[in-house]
């Protein structure tokens, strides 16, 4: 399968992903074996990142409060992991950047064939692009600078989290502190995008912070599927 193609019109999210990212966005995001696997495998795969950004967009109206919570937590991880790297070789950081679990949804055998139960409405909610794609544009000025170029296919010297471990691994070390410099960009807004869903700090989030989301998604998860929603096609596999 290629990963992260797949929120296109050629292949849409199927009804068993839809009925699946319905049901954990309304709670079984909360289970602690689930978190501990999320932890584990720094979010979802490609496909998967975009899907349930998709969905809880769609479903949401752009109220992307569980996002925003397991994304804060990933990137304060990845932040210590950069933190320490000082002490540590840059593949020992590579190491600890790494997957040491499966995607979640992939685990339960769910893919872009898998059939479901969802209603007809829910289904069409859950396909729509639309709710993403303009929470992608209008913080598309922060995001953007944080792409990776690989997964873009781009001149961008950022990388996702899978193509700063596949550099190192390369010997390929001179964007690593650049890279570092754009994880701390992303920790510091995201951390405000999740502050301000707080009674207290309602309304505090800027275009910036709401951006961080993306750039978290993408950086941990890769960038191909959030690209395909968001409606940039890619020069491979036949996206729209
Ligand atoms: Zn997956
Ligand atoms: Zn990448």
């Amino acid at each position: 399968m290629v990963q992260g193609l797949s929120t296109t019109k050629q292949n849409p999210l199927s009804s068993g992903e839809i009925n699946f990212l319905w049901w954990f966005s309304q709670g079984s995001i909360m289970d602690v074996q689930v978190r501990r696997t999320l932890r584990g495998a720094w979010g979802m795969c490609d496909r998967h990142t975009a899907a349930w950004l998709t969905v809880e967009a769609a479903f949401r109206q752009g109220f992307m409060h569980g996002p925003a919570v397991m994304y804060t937590d990933l990137m304060e991880r990845a932040l210590r992991v950069f933190n320490v790297a000082d002490r540590l070789s840059a593949r020992r950081l590579a190491r600890r950047l790494q997957s040491r679990s499966p995607c979640h949804v992939c685990a339960m055998g769910l893919g872009p064939n898998s059939e479901g139960y969802v209603p007809k409405d829910r289904l069409k909610v859950g396909r729509d692009l639309s709710q993403i794609r303009r929470f992608m544009e209008e913080a598309s000025g922060f995001w953007h600078e944080t792409l990776c170029g690989r997964c873009a296919e781009s001149l961008a010297e950022g990388r996702c989290r899978m193509h700063l471990c596949a550099d190192i691994e390369q010997g390929s070390l001179e964007g690593l502190e650049q890279n570092r410099e754009m994880v701390r960009r992303i920790a510091h807004h995201i951390g405000r995008y999740h502050e301000a869903f707080r009674w207290e700090s309602h309304g505090t989030d800027t275009a910036a912070d709401r951006g961080a989301l993306i750039s978290a998604a993408g950086w941990c998860g890769g960038w191909r599927g959030l690209l395909s929603a968001y409606g940039i096609g890619q020069r491979t596999g036949g996206a729209e």
